[in-house]
């Protein structure tokens, strides 16, 4: 069962912000996009280059939300581009803040196509005192059902735009003050002492990024365009269930870390936890990641998996691991089963996670174990669903309920 902590809520000045209707946003699109967005609103040809360039200044480098504030673009031009356009990030519909500082965005999506409810996404923040980790999503819910997962239970499912994907970093920033000359939120939630706030991107939230593979990948350009988020592509990670043929692909075109949600160690097991295993074998799987671009020692895999009582969780698991492992650089990270409403599984006993990490550190594999954060507000692994009729009241901001510093 999920631990019942009390919650902070949201920063008292908190007003969630409301999107204009119709307008697409300029917040978030690739350079390409936004040329194409400033040629339609009249900007000639050979200005187009010097424009683009002072809109992704103001956009990335400095996080504006209004077009008044470009102060370097003609009033004129302004004018024009806040009539056809906005600098909208996704809607918050909640913010909450964990007793550990990690906080938990509930953000709604503007309705597409046939949608009759606008999707909504989950974002989350992980503070420690050197960095920041932002763990964002690339699809509504997931078109896979490994079965220990929370997001796999949703059934509405869309890939994310590029502006989708890209908006949950900007409205981070925003929320933690993580633009030149921004202040902290005042509501005593950890930060790292950095400049930095945000350090890290892991694609780890809601949706399998392989199977929306352009989208994340345009997006992760812009995270990482170094006139702009500047994000080291050392410093994103994209998880996978294990979609085999992109694996390679996604190492030549985004060339970001890699972690792969292993989870087991024999295919009849993987076959029930993540039953993309039986498209993808633990075998082939394995290949992919041994051909991986750029797979080295100081750039290693990451194997995830997630410690489920009685089910992966005994010594011979860990044997097998570390043996299936050997050649690959490889990290092992061991994730304590994060429990949600209605799953059948349970964490392994701590004692069990124990010895069977002792088994990987023996191996060689150092400081294998996740530290659950923010499981009071279901921010942690796996816990992400975002469907609101789930959202209790006890869920959504609401009055200060613990100031304990995290
Ligand atoms: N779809 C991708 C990325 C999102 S899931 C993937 O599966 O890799 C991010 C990580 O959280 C994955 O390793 C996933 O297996 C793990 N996870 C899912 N549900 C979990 C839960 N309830 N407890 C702990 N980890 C979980
Ligand atoms: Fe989808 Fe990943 Fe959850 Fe599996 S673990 S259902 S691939 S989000």
């Amino acid at each position: 069962m999920v631990a019942v902590i009390p919650t902070r809520a949201a920063s008292p000045d908190f007003e969630p912000p409301v999107m204009a209707a119709g307008k697409p946003t300029l917040a978030g699109l690739t350079r390409a996009r936004l040329a194409d967005a400033l040629s339609a609103a009249g900007v000639p040809a050979k200005q187009l280059r010097m424009r683009e360039t002072q809109l992704w200044k103001w956009i990335y480098i400095s996080g504006v939300t209004s077009f008044d504030a470009m102060t370097d673009v003609s009033k004129d031009l302004r004018s024009r581009l806040a009539e056809l356009y906005t600098l909208d990030r996704p809607e918050i519909v909640a913010e909450q803040v964990s007793i550990d500082g990690t906080r938990k965005w509930l953000l709604r999506l503007p309705k597409r196509g046939h949608e009759v409810k606008a999707p909504e996404i989950e974002c989350v923040y992980i503070p420690e005192e050197d960095r920041g980790t932002l763990c964002i999503s690339s699809q509504v819910g997931c078109t896979l059902t490994c079965t220990f997962c929370h997001t796999g239970t949703q059934k509405l499912v869309r890939n994310l735009e590029v502006e989708e994907i890209v908006g949950q970093i900007l409205l981070a920033k925003d929320r933690i003050g993580d633009w030149p000359g921004a202040a902290a939120p005042n509501d005593g939630g950890l930060l790292p002492t950095g400049e930095r706030k945000i350090t890290n991107i892991v694609l780890m939230g809601m949706g399998e990024p392989l199977y929306n593979f352009d989208n994340v990948r345009d997006a992760m350009d812009v995270a990482s365009d170094g006139e702009g988020l500047s994000m080291s592509k050392r410093r994103i990670t994209l998880s996978t269930s294990g979609v085999v043929p992109e694996i390679g692909r996604w190492g030549e075109e985004a060339g970001t870390m890699l972690a792969i949600s292993l989870h087991a160690v024999r295919d009849e097991l993987r076959d029930t936890l993540v039953p993309l295993n039986r498209k993808y074998p633990i075998a082939e799987l394995l290949e992919a990641c041994r051909n991986y671009p750029g797979v080295s020692n100081p750039r290693r895999i990451t194997f995830e998996y997630v410690m489920l009582k009685g089910v992966n969780d005994s010594l011979a698991d860990a044997r097998e691991l570390v043996r299936l492992l050997a050649g690959i650089p490889a990290k092992i990270n061991l994730i304590p089963f994060n429990p949600w409403p209605g799953t059948q599984y349970e964490c392994s006993e701590w004692a069990q996670i124990e010895k069977f990490a002792e088994v990987v550190n023996k191996a060689g594999y150092a400081s294998p174990v996740r530290t659950p954060r923010g499981r009071d507000i279901l921010a942690a692994c796996g816990q992400l669903k975002s469907e609101s009729q789930r959202q209790r009241a006890s869920e959504r901001p609401g009055p200060v309920a613990d100031t304990g510093g995290a």
